[in-house]
């Protein structure tokens, strides 16, 4: 067996992998990263490698093409736009997703070449309010943290981040870490419970925003009790007097915390000398992001906290290689290699470099903004590369309707039929993860390689020679030579060369003489160099600035809206969605809501909310529980129209943005909510894929087949007919058992004997095990028993996934916690849950808490 070293393509850790084409994934026991572990996520990446749904031969309009004809037309629309109505007319919107070399050529392209700074990527959605941030207070994007560093800490302030179910490694080294060190204190700060919050000491629940509020309380105390750090204030840091004084006018009541529970955070801070805070997407995704960033910086500089081992502040990023677009340049308002769009020397350096027959002079339109100018018709030719923005960005239905407003559009993707590709004209396969060479940087500054093991499938290329290629066609083909990743990369190490005289963070000379095909992780500046240990930062007078920054005052909604994600699935679900064992964790899109507000609104467990907003609308399955705080809800960010009739969350979200970075504000919608009350309820478990059809659908890969839940308002004057069309199931036999007094139906298709499709409809929301059902299609059950939703046999059912590793339910957990099965542990004894990526621990965790209540178990 030939295994690979090889970098996770999801989050910001950054796990090494030990992959081979038959699908065998491990952890890399020798990255820095993970040391051996992989999430859930990880673990099942050789499920998504499989050609189902893959994007194989280019298409221009709707039909097969060769490259030429493909790459000439996206190389003369392009062309053709940028003479007529200037560079500014075109823009390329790219994604974290994205290999360094990707980035590279893309931002080449578009910056020294065509002249525009029109490049944005997802990575705007991901963390531009940190960049904004550490500009402000550092003067460069500077992330100093180390992953030990997290080891190290006395103290971990989690603030907006569910490091449980985003950055599953990092929290398994941190809850490692406080096994071996028991002092070690955790706080969680977060206006939601989450899976994360079960390792704290502390959870403090703050209001929708409320971060500045109480960073603003904590700067005040520590300067009323005589905690800053006078001498590093006086040698490094500027601007203490005026952050202190807009924080001593903060009212920190307005976190939404009690006194209590803000002095008794505030007395651990300035007590404990070790403190890490890690800050993620509850902090970025915000109107004041940017703001919220400098308010945790401000308490970090004032008291001295900041490079060195164990402290300082720590943005963790969400993307596999979301630092690495920034390291490139790959923004709307960066140049290259973190020099400044707006500094003349820098532009002339690089082109000089490019050899260029131009340079951008102004920054491009951020992402938000840049689907506002498709809107309104400016944009006259879009490239949209490895993302699927008519789903992910705020406003999701007007950014579809702006997308189609664009005269040319052209999508690079792995897979065909996404939300986005569906509005484009020109659509051009590229290779995936295990089929492409390049490098990522993770969240610690570590740049590693993605290799391929397997062979790029059919047409497909990788981005960077797409790109080239068209860059090629545009004119440009001297710039655009490349052969392999290899030479992408050397020449982006010698651009860091040649602009080194400018003062800058980025230092990339540790890879001067790599060799590029055995490059090991490797962190810059160099391996063991920490930042800022001298006190000295980027700012022309070599101090850091703290920034005063005003809490914001709260609108007013009847619901405040977040949005985030689920341990299993990533992004818009193209590659794990595939994953039946994924899916099965929670295979429907849900709302969060408190039971308080369930009363209120008449919601009962199982039923359906629509979720309103001047953009959109959307129905939700209500998951009812105290997790989340009175007037706010909580939904994922994964299902699009493609797997949902109506889960795309983003519809109601507003497009407001912070006014430093850009990024929108996803997690504090202002929406309504009401019960949704369809006539009928179903649940489908299907050989074939449904189309969605009805008002209410989602869908989820299952192991043998699909399955559909379902919601209309509409009786069917024919349940037959309905089953088959949802279905697609017109061959086979058909039972059916109706129940008109109680108004449910079941119904069985079978062919040759074995089960092909299950429906069942029922006035209220179907109560029926789906891991039965779903696992009866393809047996040969006979129908009437597949009809009573369980196979014959004295098989328990097993209840929702909770160890996606070893398909362990919740049912089966619950068996083994009566019996005696009392700690994590000794449930991972039992049953094996846990044992292998430890993702769901926190759930265990959970489960056990509930199974110890009187009657709180199902
Ligand atoms: Fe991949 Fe999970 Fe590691 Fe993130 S934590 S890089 S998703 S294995």
């Amino acid at each position: 067996m030939t295994l690979t070293r090889t970098t996770c393509p999801y989050c910001g850790v950054g796990c090494g992998v030990l992959a081979e084409a038959d699908g065998t994934i491990k952890g890399d026991p020798d990255h820095p990263a993970n040391l051996g572990r992989l999430c859930s996520k990880g673990a099942a990446l050789g499920e998504t490698i499989d050609l189902a749904g893959r994007l194989l031969r280019p298409k221009v309009m709707g039909q097969d093409a060769d490259w030429e004809t493909a790459l000439d037309l996206v190389a003369s629309k392009f062309s053709k736009a940028i003479a007529e109505h200037g560079p500014d007319s075109v823009a390329f919107y790219a994604s974290g997703q994205l290999l360094i070399e990707d980035y590279y050529v893309a931002n080449k392209l578009m910056k020294g070449f065509i002249g525009a700074a029109n490049i944005d990527t997802n990575s705007r959605l991901c963390m531009a309010s940190s960049v904004a941030g550490h500009k402000r207070a550092f003067g460069t994007d500077t992330v100093p943290g180390t992953y030990e560093d997290l080891e190290q800490a006395d103290l971990i302030v989690l603030v907006g981040s569910n490091l449980a179910w985003c950055h599953p490694v990092l929290f398994q080294r941190i809850a490692a870490a406080k096994e071996a060190r028991p002092h070690m204190r955790i706080v969680n700060i977060d206006p939601r419970r989450t899976a994360t919050t079960d390792l704290a000491d502390a959870h403090l629940q703050i209001s929708p925003d409320g971060d500045v509020a109480l960073f603003n309380g904590l700067l005040a105390h520590l300067a009323d009790a005589q905690k800053l750090n006078a001498s590093y204030l006086a040698d490094h840091v500027n601007g203490m007097d005026a952050a202190i004084d807009v924080a001593r006018q903060t009212d920190s009541a307005q976190s939404g915390l009690s006194a209590q529970e803000r002095n008794a955070f505030f007395d651990l801070w300035a007590n404990t000398d070790k403190v890490v805070t890690i800050y993620s997407q509850g902090v970025n995704q915000s109107a004041g992001g940017t703001d919220k960033v400098n308010a945790i910086l401000n308490c970090h500089l004032a008291t001295g906290r900041i490079g060195k081992p164990g402290m300082g502040p720590f943005s963790v990023t969400g993307q596999p290689n979301a630092m690495g677009g920034r390291e490139v340049g790959g923004l709307a308002n960066m140049l290259a290699n973190h020099l400044e769009l707006a500094n003349a020397d820098h532009r002339q350096a690089v082109q000089d470099f490019w050899r260029s027959p131009t340079i951008c002079t102004a920054e491009g339109l951020k992402a938000v903004d840049l689907f506002e100018a498709c809107a309104d018709g400016k944009i006259k030719a879009l490239w949209v590369m490895s993302t699927n923005p008519a789903v992910s960005l705020p406003d999701a239905d007007g950014v579809a309707t702006a997308i189609a407003n664009v005269p040319f559009v052209v999508t690079s993707d792995i897979m065909e039929k996404t939300d986005t590709n569906d509005l484009a004209h020109v659509l051009l396969p590229a290779t995936g993860w295990g089929e492409k060479d390049g490098t990522v940087t993770n969240s610690e500054r570590r740049i590693s390689r993605q290799r391929a093991f397997l062979p790029a499938p059919a047409l497909a290329r990788p981005d960077w020679q797409i790109i080239s290629d068209v860059a090629g066609r545009m004119g440009f083909a001297n710039a655009f030579s490349y052969q392999t990743p290899a030479d992408i990369f050397a020449e982006y190490i010698a651009l860091d060369a040649a602009v080194s005289h400018f003062p800058r963070d980025l230092d990339l000379s540790i890879f001067a003489d790599a060799d590029y095909a055995a490059l090991i992780p490797t962190q810059w500046p160099r391996n063991g160099q920490r930042f800022f240990a001298n006190g000295q930062f980027y700012h022309p007078d070599g101090k850091a600035r703290m920034i005063p920054v005003k809490a914001p005052a709260r609108a007013k909604s009847r619901f405040v809206l977040n949005t985030g994600r689920n341990r299993d699935q990533w992004h818009t679900m193209t590659r794990t969605g595939k994953s039946a064992r994924l899916g099965a964790h929670l295979a429907e899109p849900y709302v969060e809501v408190n039971p308080a507000d369930a009363a209120a609104m008449d919601v009962s467990p199982g039923a359906l909310v629509k979720i309103e907003s001047i953009y959109g609308q959307t129905i939700l399955r209500a998951l009812i529980t105290p997790r989340i705080a009175k007037g706010q809800l909580f939904a994922p960010m994964h299902w699009t129209r493609q797997r949902t009739s109506k889960g795309t969350i983003n519809s109601v979200v507003a497009p407001a943005t912070d006014p430093f970075s850009g990024q929108p504000a996803l997690k504090s919608g202002a929406v309504s909510a009401a019960v949704y009350r369809p006539k009928w309820y179903g649940f489908l478990a299907s050989l074939s894929q449904p189309t969605p059809q009805t008002p209410y659908v989602a869908i989820a890969k299952t192991q043998a087949g699909w399955q559909a839940e379902l919601a209309s308002r509409k009786i069917p004057s024919d349940w037959e007919t309905e089953m088959r069309t949802l279905s697609g199931l017109w061959d086979g036999d058909f039972a059916i058992q109706a129940d008109p007094s109680a108004g449910t139906v079941r119904m069985a298709v079978s062919r040759a004997g074995l089960i092909t499709g299950l429906f069942f409809v029922s006035p209220s929301p179907v109560v029926l095990s789906r891991t039965t059902v779903v696992g009866l299609i393809g047996t040969s059950t006979p129908p009437l028993v597949a009809l009573a939703g369980h196979n014959g046999s004295d098989q328990p059912d097993a209840g929702a996934t909770v160890c996606a590793c070893f398909n362990v339910g919740r049912n089966t957990l619950l068996l083994a916690a009566a019996n005696g099965a009392h700690s994590v542990a000794a449930l991972g004894e039992v049953t094996c849950a846990g044992t292998n990526c430890g993702s769901c621990k926190p759930e265990l965790k959970t489960l056990l808490a509930e199974a110890a209540l009187p009657m709180a178990a199902e």
